[in-house]
């Protein structure tokens, strides 16, 4: 059986882990190193970027968490998940640690002041059906894309976020799935059941 992970230091750990098990997957917290060798893939939830980077260090996961994704486990990060996985933070703290594996450029707390948080509708491509309720919470965006990151959804114009409007707000780079939203947040499991996806054929196919 495949056992997603949902990295357990900070922030909204309980809602990712019951919306994987919802999707059929085992699910498990992590918080130490040896909890890592037990899991196929991981979810990055949200909360604060710089605190989890801190106590990512402070855990000794920071190094092995990043080779793990450099070798491929599958990753979705959610909000601060999403900082996380980015190449490079603009905003973040001096010392602020990545884990890597999405050739993005994302910046901190992007939407601003005024919009510190809210909800849209969004259409995300790999995704059918009606669109996804989006709750941002004091978001990042993506400023920049590598060649091979595919940009799945941008702010509607219609959002009332202003000057938002285009952001790029999910991408996926193979293996690595990032909402600047939480979908967690909604009772729509698709976000997670595209992750599942992901899980399930990295694993070589029909694992439960
Ligand atoms: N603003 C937070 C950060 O910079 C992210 C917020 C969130 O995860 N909801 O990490």
């Amino acid at each position: 059986d495949l056992t997603v992970g949902v990295l357990a230091l900070q922030g909204d750990v309980r809602e990712h882990l019951a919306a994987l098990t919802a999707c059929g997957l085992r699910a498990a917290p992590v918080r130490r190193p040896a909890e890592l060798d037990a899991i196929d893939a991981i979810v990055l939830p949200g909360g604060e970027s710089t605190t989890m980077s801190r106590l990512l260090e402070t855990f000794e996961l920071l190094e092995p968490l990043r080779a793990r994704i450099a070798a491929g486990m599958p990753a979705y990060g959610s909000c601060a998940g999403m900082i996380l996985l980015a190449a490079e933070v603009l905003d973040g703290r001096p010392d602020q640690q990545q884990l890597g594996g999405l050739d993005v450029v994302v910046r901190r707390n992007a939407f601003g002041r005024q919009v510190d948080s809210f909800e849209t509708d969004l259409v995300l491509d790999g995704i059918g059906g009606d669109p996804i309720r989006a709750v941002f919470i004091r978001a990042p965006w993506v400023e920049k894309t590598g060649a091979d990151v595919e940009i799945l959804a941008t702010v509607p114009a219609v959002s009332g976020a202003g000057a938002a409007a285009g952001q790029v707000v999910a991408v996926r780079q193979g293996r690595v799935l990032a909402t600047a939203f939480h979908p967690e947040l909604t009772g729509d499991r698709r976000m997670h059941a595209l992750f599942c996806d992901i899980v399930r054929e990295a694993a070589g196919g029909d694992h439960g």
